[in-house]
């Protein structure tokens, strides 16, 4: 407790080890899920900061001991309660500027399973939006990996 307050306050230099919990300040892993059903893509509304109140493609943190896949699993069930069985990857999110603490987003195309389309966990509610009428402005890069989904899966048709 004490030692992650204090990794909380003190500031880690980059390329030098934390003094107290000797971390380095490496950039995180998260995950992106984008679900389309027709021409229509589900997002999900933040119910948190970064770009609270944004729309957003569901996703966060991957956990300790779980793969990638299984992160994606497990944020997509918790944020819109649909179940999801076939992954396919479509891209690298690294731009330092894409997210305050500079994540690294591993973007994935879901299937959905099964399930009913519930807001739960980070999201305040969800929608499916038409691919040509979204938001202005979505969270982080999300606008960017929805077009290069819709882009990749086009040359594959
Ligand atoms: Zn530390």
């Amino acid at each position: 407790m004490f030692t992650s307050l204090l990794s909380k306050m003190v500031k880690i230099d980059k390329d030098k080890a934390c003094f107290f919990c000797h971390r380095y300040l490496n950039r995180d892993v998260t995950i992106d899920g984008v679900i389309l059903k027709g021409d229509k893509v589900l997002l999900i509304k933040r119910k948190v900061d970064p770009y609270i109140n944004y729309w957003a493609l569901p996703g966060g943190h991957v956990s300790f001991d779980e793969t990638v896949e299984e992160a994606v699993k497990r944020e997509v069930t918790e944020e819109t309660g649909l179940e999801c069985t076939k992954l396919s990857f479509i891209g690298v999110y690294s731009d330092p500027h894409r997210h305050p603490q500079q994540s690294v987003a591993l973007a994935y195309s879901v299937k959905v399973a099964g399930g009913k389309a519930i807001a739960g966990s980070d999201a305040l509610s969800l929608k499916y939006f038409d691919i040509n009428l979204l938001p202005d402005k979505l969270a982080f890069d999300h606008k960017k990996i929805i077009s290069d989904f819709l882009r990749k899966s086009s040359t594959y048709i």
